[in-house]
């Protein structure tokens, strides 16, 4: 595979998945419907190296080298010629769907396409694809740069040398991939929510306070973070959403969203990125 990677969608995700394949000295291609939002991924990317520079994690010529490999464009027509596309763009079956296909038929015959989604099924997004065995799911984690894991997911359809290819240049990006079928939530979301969501349910019963709920998991079950500190990190309009789609796709009463949750999320308390959320933050 040449070592050249486009990823489709330039927010949170995309910004740090560019970031990812950049240091790896990857060619990267960012693209989005939005300058405005490119302009502010670059200047994001930029900076968080500068900072690596003055911190001496890496050199100036690494920084310049990395930016130098960065591209960006709000044209697919751009993807002619690219072997690995990863969409990252807003979590919308629609959006998505619609994308999916437009990328297919720009880029060439032999080009591996991935998402990114959080909740959608990887057979839903093939199905209107002329070639769903060339498509994987590729779901990174929060930020990125920072957390090795990638869950692969199989569609009924994807073919296997497409997974041992995407698996072998993880690896050699030096990301950990974990296998998974096209399940609701595949591994860590199918985990994590529902004890996020309980530890909710937890606190609007008063059973024990906010700050007991989270020492309690960090010294009795050696987390690093309780499980409300890990909400507000999250955000918890993501948590109610991956919440819903797991309630909605299982169909058990075990996956239903805390009303806590619910009225966090519409008073505009999201956790970190508003400021508010079970704890404060300036
Ligand atoms: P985001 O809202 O920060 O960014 C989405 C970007 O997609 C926006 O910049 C938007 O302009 C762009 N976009 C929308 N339509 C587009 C189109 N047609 N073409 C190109 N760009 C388009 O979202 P995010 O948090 O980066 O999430 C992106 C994807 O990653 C979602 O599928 C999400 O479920 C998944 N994900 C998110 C997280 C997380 O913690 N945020 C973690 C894992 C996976």
């Amino acid at each position: 595979m040449k070592k050249s990677v486009a990823i489709i969608g330039a927010g949170t995700m995309g910004t740090g998945i560019t970031q990812v394949f950049l240091q790896a000295g990857f060619k990267a291609l960012l693209l989005d419907i939005d300058p405005g939002i490119l302009k502010k991924a670059e200047k994001r990317i930029a900076d968080i190296y500068s900072l690596l520079v003055e911190k001496e994690k890496i050199s100036l010529k690494d920084r310049d080298s990395y930016l130098i490999n960065l591209n960006t464009s709000t044209s697919l027509e751009i993807l002619k010629d690219i072997p690995l596309v990863i969409e990252t763009a807003k979590e919308d079956l629609k959006i998505k769907k619609k994308l999916l296909k437009k990328i297919e038929d720009i880029v060439p015959y032999n080009t591996i396409i991935t998402s990114n989604t959080s909740s959608f099924s990887i057979n839903e997004l093939a199905s209107g694809l002329k070639k769903p065995g060339r498509f994987i799911g590729l779901h990174f984690f929060n930020p990125p740069p920072l957390l090795p894991l990638v869950e692969v997911i199989m569609g009924e359809k994807t073919l296997k040398e497409v997974k041992d290819k995407i698996t072998g240049l993880l690896k050699s990006i030096d990301r950990e991939p974990v296998e998974v079928k096209d399940s609701p939530g595949f591994i860590v979301n199918r985990l994590l929510l529902p004890y996020i969501n309980r530890a909710v349910d937890l606190l609007s019963e008063a059973a024990a306070s906010r700050d007991d709920i989270d020492k309690a998991m960090r010294l009795g079950a050696n987390h690093p973070m309780g499980p409300l500190e890990l909400a507000d990190h999250i955000g918890l309009d993501i948590c109610l959403d991956i919440m819903e789609n797991l309630y909605r796709d299982l169909d058990d009463t075990g996956y239903k969203p805390s009303d806590l949750l619910k009225k966090m999320v519409s008073s505009g308390k999201l956790g970190k990125k508003t400021g508010e959320g079970f704890y404060k933050y300036k």
